[in-house]
């Protein structure tokens, strides 16, 4: 008898034992797999922290609460602003200074604005890529913030600045904007936005649809003609959810050219259909410049052109890492600088 409750006892130990020694591997094995892939996506974790962070603090110069609570009160902007005026013949003055562009916008704080007369129908960040190009982005800010004050939009614009003297990457540059503005707000759509490219005309609404918009018909240096069917560069209008969708741009196009080729591509692997205003409204001038150093024409974006149905899933947001230099809150924009640890 004390035989078997001994045999009984130690039998059940033994099968307890086996237990707790299975479940201490399964929680190990799991514990590697999850933090394993959690350090594969370290930006898209970072970006979901920030949209779960719902408001965002004063100190950031965001929402603060009695602000958010006077825009709450508010009723929505109509569909179609008061405010629109359509074409505009656009001047540049050659000695422009950016004391006159701010004193002209007494409105915008640290990039942002948002209009006191009714609650806007989006929240959208402008994010324009940028290195050697101030007089361009002078002009830009000129004409933007009124432009987009005339549609009621709540905004923010975001300059993302490459320093450093690795080739160009205007794509991995605007993921960096978008991981960068979305700690900032949760914002509905973003403008990807070249610094050389000025809207004609204000019905050409910066906001998102629930398709991605391409909002560039033409410009002035090509007769305003669409350059090809499937052209879907210059500026780009896609909502937070399309962006994350396709994993934003690659990270992989250095130097001038395919991205946004590559962009239109993971659009349409997800079905998507790219949507376009009327030619007449789609207008924009083209600020005149010369190829710059270190954005020579890349020789590898048709090889590149043929793996994205491979690789969009691990290239593009998920895997874009940069060394973030400064975030500095301009009257006039945000102004991010990065620079970048591989490339050439
Ligand atoms: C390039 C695009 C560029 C387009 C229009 C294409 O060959 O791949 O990046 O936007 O030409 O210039």
């Amino acid at each position: 008898m004390s035989f078997n409750v001994t045999f009984h006892l130690s039998y059940k130990f033994r099968l307890l034992l086996l237990f707790t020694l299975c479940l201490t591997v399964v929680g190990w094995a799991t514990s590697n797999y999850f933090v394993g892939a959690i350090q594969e996506i370290p930006k898209a974790k970072d970006l979901m922290a920030s949209l779960n962070k719902g408001l965002v603090l004063g100190e950031k110069g965001t929402v603060t609460e009695e602000a958010s609570v006077k825009k709450a009160n508010l009723n929505n902007c109509s569909s179609v602003s008061p405010h629109l005026k359509g074409q505009n013949k656009l001047v540049f003055k050659p000695d422009l200074t950016l004391e006159e562009v701010q004193a002209e916008n007494p409105e915008v704080h640290r990039g942002r604005y948002h209009p006191e007369e009714c609650r806007a129908l989006q929240r959208v960040a402008i994010l324009i890529p940028h290195r050697h190009r101030e007089k361009h982005l002078l002009y830009l800010l000129e004409h933007l913030h009124p432009f987009l004050q005339r549609q009621q939009l709540e905004y923010g614009i975001y300059v993302i600045h490459q320093a450093g003297s690795k080739k160009f990457n205007r794509a991995k540059l605007l993921n960096v904007g978008y991981l960068e503005a979305l700690k900032d707000e949760i914002w509905d759509c973003f403008i990807f936005h070249d610094v050389d490219l000025v809207p004609e005309n204000d019905l050409n609404l910066y906001k998102c649809e629930d398709q991605p918009r391409h909002l560039v018909v033409g410009r002035n240096s090509t007769g305003y003609r669409l350059r090809y069917s499937g052209y879907f560069g210059g500026v780009t209008a896609l909502s937070r959810e399309q962006f994350f969708k396709v994993n934003g741009f690659s990270n992989n196009y250095w130097g001038w050219g395919g991205e946004d080729d590559d962009l239109r591509l993971r659009v349409e692997l997800h079905r998507m259909k790219i949507t376009r205003p009327l030619p007449e409204v789609g207008k924009y001038t083209m600020i005149f410049h010369k190829r710059d150093q270190g954005n020579e024409v890349n020789v590898e974006r048709m090889k590149l052109l043929h793996q994205v149905s491979r690789v969009w899933r691990t290239d593009g947001l998920s895997s874009c890492d940069y060394k973030l230099l400064s975030v500095d809150y301009n009257p006039l924009y945000v102004n991010i600088t990065v620079d970048f640890w591989s490339g050439p």
